[in-house]
């Protein structure tokens, strides 16, 4: 590959493993190298850099990672020119070492090294020495000028406002491979907001492994609410969301953000990983089920209507039948809008891993079905009850479902598809919510006619 020049655009691929954080640093990376004259393309054999961005959190991300790197090795046999590049927590953990274990590996790239990549391929294409950058920096100046979103403005985006964790949660690599908690400065992060917001933007999602530490540990900064507080007053933006936050630092004064802000959306991703004490304090967490049930009713208090998401993990080392049931009494008690569930497996480095008591494979499934049941019967019965209810959606896009339909989000992040014009993506519309399905909810716009509000015909937005 020759580096992109005045006659040539390079052409990047890139395949995203794991959480939002990744998501939102491909997001970067395409930004990044869009100014050094790279554009995304959609196959990968059409492209000169394919960039695997991976995750460590569970054995299986990594396997999978591993196994699509796998795959490329035949088409950089018979194209050595190509360059392929791994990212993300994978990158961070093994460095060097996978230069050395994957002969058709180019670039290894850490967590904290994006903003590196164009120097790194520049050196590669120089040198023809292979690279990798697993350093840790703290600096977050490139993110405000890295977003050049008027080539492809979204509605909503991701914002950064930490990095980084404190907790050593018993199962996690993350302070690990994503290093300590530093916050972003709040300046910063308000004048990246403006700007998306003047591009278009109207949704924001501010990211941290534990948002709700924000600006503890820093003077003269605001905490997590204050932060919250000042970006309610953006102009324009119409939704603000946040993810992750930890069920021990849940502050009073953030819940009370849920009944002053406006933009707020009232959805909270409150994690609790298991409703069994034993269980919880071997995996660190700092709170006990009596605790976490506090939290959700202080805030049902608060905002009644907020809906709540989780994480949970079944087959943690040491967990019995009577641990699994605590934790599917809580689901019950709780009653979740949605959760991210998982088989415990053991990550490297991790106190966990060093833990007796390993829960047998077919166990852990035998679990994740029973516990996964459940949470679909409590979607349903929470989406069935909207039918019948106007929401406000905003409108992000088409929708998968293909057609006519559009798709967008409740403020209470229930997905809910209607048929619709491109021309209201980035509208906030009421919709009248007529049928319930497992993972979204199916609308009719509705227009204002004198004092009240009538849903649109849906053969009217077909144009027939
Ligand atoms: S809070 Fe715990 S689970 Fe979440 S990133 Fe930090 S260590 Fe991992």
């Amino acid at each position: 590959m020759r580096l992109p020049n005045d006659s040539k655009v390079g052409r990047l691929f890139i395949r995203t493993f794991g959480c939002q954080m990744n998501r939102y640093d491909s997001e970067r990376l395409v930004e990044i190298l869009g100014k050094h004259q790279w554009e995304l393309v959609e196959d990968y054999r059409q492209a000169d850099l394919i960039f695997i961005n991976t995750c460590t959190v569970r054995d299986k991300a990594e396997q999978k990672a591993f196994s699509y790197l796998g795959r490329l090795k035949p088409l950089k046999r018979s194209r050595p020119d190509l360059v392929v590049a791994l990212g993300g927590c994978v990158a961070q953990q093994h460095g060097e070492e996978l230069l050395r274990r994957l002969p058709h590996l180019d670039l290894v790239v850490g967590t904290h090294s994006i903003r590196e990549v164009p120097a790194m391929i520049a050196r590669y294409e120089t040198t023809g020495e292979r690279q990798a950058s697993v350093g840790f920096s703290y600096d977050f100046g490139d993110e405000v000028d890295g977003r050049s979103l008027a080539s492809r403005p979204e509605v909503s985006a991701y914002v950064t406002i930490m990095r980084g964790c404190d907790n050593f949660c018993t199962y996690c690599i993350v302070p690990i491979v994503r290093g300590r908690e530093v916050s972003r400065p709040s300046k910063e992060i308000i004048r990246e907001v403006e700007s998306l917001v003047e591009r278009g933007v109207r949704a924001v999602t501010l990211l941290g492994q534990n948002v709700n530490s924000y600006g503890l540990r820093v003077t003269g900064e605001p905490d997590f609410a204050g932060l919250l507080r000042l970006l309610a007053r953006v102009e324009g933006l119409l939704r603000i969301r946040f993810t992750t936050s930890h069920p021990k630092d849940l502050s009073s004064s953030l819940m009370h953000c849920f009944a002053d802000l406006e933009p707020l959306c009232p959805h909270i991703h409150l994690p609790v990983q298991s409703g069994s004490d034993p269980i919880l304090q071997l995996m660190k967490r700092g709170y006990t089920r009596a605790h976490y049930l506090q939290q959700v009713r202080r805030l049902r208090a608060i905002r009644e209507d907020v809906a709540i998401s989780s994480d949970m993990i079944v087959g943690f080392p040491g967990e019995g039948e009577d641990d699994f049931q605590q934790t599917l009494s809580l689901m019950e008690e709780v009653s979740f809008e949605s959760i991210f569930s998982f088989k415990y497996s053991d990550r490297p480095q991790t106190a966990a891993s060093r833990l007796g008591g390993k829960v047998p494979e077919e166990v852990k499934l035998r679990r994740l079905q029973t516990l996964q049941s459940l949470q679909e019967r409590l979607t349903m019965e929470r989406n069935k009850a909207q039918v019948g209810e106007i929401s406000q959606v905003l409108v992000e896009g088409p929708s998968q479902a293909g057609g006519s339909q559009l798709s967008g989000r409740t403020p209470h992040n229930r997905v809910v598809n209607f048929l619709g014009t491109p021309q209201l993506v980035g509208e906030e519309l009421p919709v009248l919510i007529t049928a319930a399905h497992a993972h979204s909810l199916e609308g009719v716009v509705c227009v204002k006619e004198s004092s009240s509000l009538h849903a649109v015909k849906e053969r009217s937005w077909c144009g027939k």
